[in-house]
């Protein structure tokens, strides 16, 4: 049914077939990571022209949102703290690096202009985050209870924030929280951790409640455990860490970061028109079992 709906779409265009078509096994190499490249050429890739924001952008899954929402026609603003890391990023039409804490209201509002030079605001992906050394609450201190919940929640709200102005006024938009696993769990992190990520999932259900009918969504994605560098943040608390302990073992396997990327590409997409306020597990089963 999508083959088919591809092969007509590119008949429309007077685009010659994507060239694993001359192959008559290669009905689904049609999809392989040359078919977005030659969807994008033709004018037809699913972000097309579309503006991203990526925050995290400079490693590991925030990485892998910004290369393929790029290999999907859309033009995106990769934000990090870490200059190094988005040193691996190469400048262009249609990338614009930009050093920024998403914890600064100074740093954020430049996220936003910054979009704005690319031609507008369609998609923000609140995708920074850090760890909390699996600290329970009879551990944790101030300073690792207020950076966590200030880089994974008030972030998010300040830059969802500094967004909406724009989103309205298109009357549309994404707002893609990545969330966790331990948004709606226990012993997946520590208390931090765990709090911040059910708080962003409350603040992802109240954007899409109440914006939802100015033609914005808001998700969030939760992620089981995925294979990037994402750090402990330290020495890990031995009480929080035999909690998850418990449950790893019955981890069906880790994730790529790409697999989390291809459904942000989904959720950014039109194809994702009736998610609202969804809150996505990718985790192989994990929290199923
Ligand atoms: P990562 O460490 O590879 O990437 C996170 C990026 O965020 C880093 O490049 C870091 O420099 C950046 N960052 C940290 N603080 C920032 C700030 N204040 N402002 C701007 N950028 C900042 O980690 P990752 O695994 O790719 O994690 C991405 C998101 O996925 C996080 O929100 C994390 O909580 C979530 N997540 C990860 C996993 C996993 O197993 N890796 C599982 C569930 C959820």
């Amino acid at each position: 049914m999508r083959l088919e709906s591809e092969v007509s779409r590119w008949a429309k265009s007077g685009m010659p077939p994507h060239p694993c078509w001359r192959d008559p096994k290669g009905a689904e190499k049609a999809f392989c990571s040359f078919g977005s490249l030659w969807r994008r050429r033709c004018g037809m890739a699913r972000l097309q022209d579309r503006v991203a924001i990526v925050t995290g952008a400079g490693s590991g899954i925030g990485l892998a949102i910004t290369k393929r929402f790029i290999e999907e026609g859309a033009k995106v603003v990769a934000a990090d703290v870490s200059e190094a890391s988005l040193g691996r990023l190469q400048e262009g039409s249609d990338l614009t690096p930009e050093v920024a804490d998403v914890t600064v209201q100074e740093d954020v509002d430049g996220l936003v202009a910054a979009a704005l030079r690319l031609g507008g605001l369609d998609i923000v992906c609140n995708n920074a985050g850090i760890m909390d050394r699996f600290l329970p609450v009879g551990e944790v201190t101030d300073d690792v209870w207020q950076r966590v919940l200030a880089v994974n929640l008030t972030g998010p709200m300040m830059l969802s924030r500094a967004a909406l102005p724009y989103l309205l006024k298109a009357r549309r938009g994404v707002i893609i929280n990545t969330a966790s696993v331990g948004g709606f769990s226990g012993g997946k992190a520590g208390a931090a951790y765990t709090a911040s990520k059910h708080g962003l999932i409350g603040l992802t259900r109240n954007i899409a409640a109440t914006y939802g009918r100015d033609g914005i969504r808001c998700v969030a994605i939760a992620p089981g455990a995925v294979s990037t560098g994402i750090s402990i943040g330290g020495e890990p608390s031995k009480r929080g860490y035999a909690t998850l302990e418990k449950t790893l073992a019955s981890i069906p396997r880790a994730g790529e970061a790409v697999e989390i990327a291809n459904l942000a590409v989904f959720l950014a997409s039109d194809e994702a028109s009736f998610l609202n306020g969804a809150v996505v597990t990718a985790d192989a089963g994990w929290t199923v079992l």
